[in-house]
């Protein structure tokens, strides 16, 4: 309901245009034409204009329901759009927009860069059901989902493809409480460690700095205390790995296009907590500043 509504705004408020339009000529020729002789080059004049500017407005209306593009709302108004989604969603008051059987065939004949709103990497975990908890619906979000909502080679071109093809204006990286991986890797170097299975361990391998980081900011936190800073430092370790592989990324951010945003999901009570959006543009600051960034946006 709230994507559809803000596309059909577009489409409706040109094509409501038109019908004002084309109103007003068929009233200005009713009211006037029975009115003097002098009136008569004035109404004349009068009705081609509207005449054209009914015409001017409804090509808009039609190339908005059309095939060209629709207006997307801005990072800013996406971000507004997935808040109430999830406070819809945590205070049990879904809606479940847009998964009818009119935005299914909308599916099947549209093309999505013209309708999903957001980029999600978030955690394979199941609870964390991703159009459920922004009470989206179908076309609405782009989702990236692995174990510990890493950022590696290709989660990284995923998001490329959302952000540079799908265009979405806001991409989050989503954590969430509880994350196991993170409590695998945490309890590795806390020493409580079990063996992995042979493709779990590059995976997790991803998370070891995040882990260390809150370990070493927290001195005075022990044991499984340390996981939920752990958690946050891995949505900003994501951040920084997105930043320092993609120029694209960087340069969509940078030219106010789109918004990355970090967020923690709550498994217990469906609440987002949303991370400082300052805090994104010091990763892109200092990544900015790195010699050892991805420079090239195109592959060779
Ligand atoms: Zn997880």
């Amino acid at each position: 309901m709230v994507n559809r509504n803000r596309v059909e705004e577009v489409i409706g408020q040109h094509g409501r245009i038109g019908v004002f339009f084309s109103f007003g000529f068929i009233f200005l020729t009713l009211l006037f034409k029975k009115k003097e002789e002098i009136m008569k080059k004035f109404v004349n004049t009068g009705i081609c204009i509207c005449f054209f500017l009914s015409l001017v407005f409804s090509g808009i209306s039609a190339q908005a329901s059309g095939h060209n593009t629709v207006k997307k709302p801005s990072p800013d108004e996406v971000l507004k759009m997935l808040k109430e989604g999830n406070k819809r969603f945590y205070t049990g008051k879904s809606v479940h927009p847009n998964a009818d059987q009119a935005r299914l065939k909308l599916a099947g004949s549209e093309d999505q860069g013209k309708y999903a709103y957001a980029t999600v990497i978030t955690c394979s975990d199941s609870r964390v059901p991703v159009e459920l908890i922004f009470d989206a619906g179908v076309m609405d979000i782009f989702v990236i989902r692995v174990a510990g909502n890493v950022c590696d080679t290709d989660e990284i071109g995923s998001i490329e493809y959302g952000l540079g093809h799908v265009h979405t204006p806001v991409m989050v990286v989503l954590g969430h409480t509880q994350c196991g991986a993170v409590t695998a890797v945490t309890h590795a170097l806390n020493g409580q460690g079990h063996k992995l299975e042979r493709n779990i361990v590059p995976l997790v391998n991803n998370i070891i700095p995040a882990v260390k980081k809150a370990k070493e900011e927290h001195k005075d936190v022990h044991g499984d205390a340390i996981i939920p800073y752990a958690i946050e430092e891995n949505v900003w370790l994501g951040i920084h790995d997105l930043f320092m592989e993609s120029p694209e990324t960087r340069n969509l951010v940078k030219d106010g296009s789109v918004k990355v945003v970090g967020a923690i999901y709550d498994v217990g009570t469906g609440k987002i907590k949303w991370l400082p959006e300052e805090k994104v543009m010091e990763i892109l600051k200092e990544v900015e500043a790195s010699p050892d960034k991805a420079t090239n946006v195109y592959a060779e």
